[in-house]
Order: structure tokens, then C-alpha cells, then sequence
């Protein structure tokens, strides 16, 4: 399959349709994640075109997960979670949906259940204050 310049991913880096962003950088932009599987749910992406693992180039997947460790170290101090998944899904067999390479993060939480993976959307005031707890644990308010 290739790259596909419409997929949404793509058009919030074009600022054609909103994000809750929290963090953005040459390389890279991180936002709330519009239907999260558990609070503080965020989204790492490359502004390169990739779709998955297999099109980054090396030093764009280093640039990629280091700006995923900063963003996940913030969500931590945000949320205070228990625990932090990292997942990368690769292929709509694996799980992908948004085919523009991606970190999810993940906070976990004794007792509380991951909602369904891409299912619900959640409140758009919500989403706007996670937003800017993990800004301000960023240090950008
Ligand atoms: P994937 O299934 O590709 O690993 O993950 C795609 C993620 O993007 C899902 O968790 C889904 O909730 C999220 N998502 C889908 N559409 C949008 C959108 O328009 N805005 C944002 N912020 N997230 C989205």
C-alpha cells in the first residue's frame, strides 16, 4: 500500500482538521488521541510521510522515539498513572487504522480497563485539558 496524503494523520499536520496538540517540533508533533483507550491517551507522530515502521528511515524512527520517551515522562508527571504502555501497530492486520506511523501512550491504571481500541470519542473540553496538563508538564504552557 502506499503512502496516503488524505489520511487523517496527514491532514492534522497540514492543519486542515484540529488536535489537541501538546507538543511539536521540526520533526515531529504529539496530540491527544480523539478516542482514548484510558486518560491521558497521546499520540506521537513524524511529520515525514511514512506509513509504518517499515518506511521510517533510521534516524527519523530515533528522532520518533525520543520525542515519545519526553512526551511519555510528561504524560507520567500529568497523570500520575500506575504503569505506561507503548504500542505501534503495523498493517490492519496488526491493528493499524491510521496509516501515518505512530507511538501511542498509553497511562494504565490499577483497576480500570482499557476502553476499546478507536471506539469511543471522548469530550472535546476533556481532551483540551489533558492537553494542557501534559503542556504544562512540558514546560509549554
Ligand atoms: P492505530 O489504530 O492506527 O494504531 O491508531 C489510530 C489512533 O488514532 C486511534 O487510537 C484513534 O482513536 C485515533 N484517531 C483516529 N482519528 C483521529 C482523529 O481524527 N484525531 C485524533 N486526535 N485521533 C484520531
Amino acid at each position: 500500500m502506499s503512502y496516503d496524503t488524505n489520511n487523517i494523520f496527514a491532514r492534522i499536520l497540514r492543519g486542515e482538521i484540529p488536535a489537541h496538540k501538546v507538543f511539536e517540533d521540526e520533526a515531529t508533533l504529539a496530540f491527544m488521541d480523539v478516542m482514548p483507550q484510558s486518560e491521558g491517551h497521546t499520540l506521537v507522530i513524524p511529520k515525514v510521510a511514512a506509513e509504518n515502521l517499515f518506511d521510517l528511515a533510521p534516524a527519523d524512527l530515533g528522532r520518533l522515539i525520543q520525542v515519545t520517551q519526553k512526551v511519555a515522562v510528561a504524560v507520567r508527571e500529568a497523570f500520575r498513572p500506575d504503569g505506561l504502555t507503548l504500542m505501534q501497530f503495523n498493517g490492519p492486520e496488526a491493528g493499524q487504522t491510521v496509516f501515518h506511523i505512530h507511538f501511542h501512550i498509553v497511562p494504565r491504571y490499577v483497576g480500570v480497563g482499557l476502553r476499546s481500541h478507536s471506539r469511543q470519542m471522548a469530550d472535546n473540553a476533556l481532551l483540551a485539558d489533558h492537553a494542557q496538563r501534559i503542556r504544562a508538564a512540558l514546560g509549554k504552557p
